[in-house]
């Protein structure tokens, strides 16, 4: 009795929003509080890692401290959304759940800031999880926003380009030195993947410090690609990581 009660339940009640429980139009959308509760970056933003920055700076360059100090070897990160609470909701359907309508909704917004890069590119390419996490989420978030990412713009997709040959610790909270210790070696380029001469770009959910996205686009660099930028659902603008140098 209890499935089938379930089932009409199902059935008869409307589909609600990817984050949380207001009904919405159609299966896969974001209710218009959440939506207007979502904290987009806007400009001014560091041109080159996409970080929001405080003001805008007279001399009409925009760049935060650390990309003017050292530049990143990705040459463009934009995202979508500030990460907050609301991004928060919004990305972790993806993360932990079977709520993959969520990536849609995502990739949605992620087109508004990433627009000319996609157009761009002449490959999407995601950043790699560990198999080992993939069995535990059974999803790549950064890979099914990809997918459908190139499904909603045409754009070639380099799935398996990146992988990653072993598991790293959370790299939140760690300085540049330990951040960049515990990815040396982790991630690699599978051997038969072709990136000379593309223009790649990397596909995340989160960027946080940038030092994943910095490393996977210095190994993208080293087998001949021509150019990497970053597109992501989020960024986090925590002070803290505001202050991290990128490279
Ligand atoms: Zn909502
Ligand atoms: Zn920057």
């Amino acid at each position: 009795m209890k499935p089938l009660f379930r089932w009409l339940l199902d059935t008869v009640l409307p589909p609600t929003c990817l984050a949380c429980d207001a009904p919405v139009e159609k299966e896969g959308q974001f209710c218009v509080a959440c939506f207007k509760a979502a904290n987009f970056v806007s400009a001014p933003f560091c041109r080159c890692c996409g970080v929001p920055l405080p003001f805008a700076e007279p001399s009409g360059i925009q760049k935060c401290a650390p990309c003017n100090e050292t530049a990143p070897a990705f040459t463009q990160a934009r995202a979508a959304l500030r990460y907050d609470e609301t991004a928060r909701r919004m990305i972790l359907p993806l993360k932990y759940a079977d709520h993959t309508e969520a990536v849609n909704g995502l990739a949605v917004l992620m087109r508004r800031p990433g627009e000319p890069l996609l157009q761009a590119a002449n490959m999407l390419v995601p950043v790699p999880l560990h198999a080992s996490r993939l069995r535990a989420r059974r999803f790549n978030q950064a890979a099914l926003l990809a997918i459908q990412l190139a499904r909603l713009t045409g754009r070639p997709l380099g799935l398996d380009t990146l992988v990653r040959h072993r598991e790293t610790a959370p790299l939140e909270g760690l300085g540049l030195a330990a951040r960049r210790a515990e990815l040396e070696g982790a991630i690699g380029i599978r051997a038969d993947a072709d990136v000379r001469d593309k223009r790649v770009l990397l596909i995340d959910d989160v960027m946080t410090s940038g030092t994943t996205a910095n490393e996977c686009a210095r190994i993208l660099l080293a087998a001949g690609a021509r150019r990497v930028d970053v597109l992501t659902a989020a960024r986090v603008t925590d002070p803290r990581f505001e202050g991290l140098a990128l490279a």
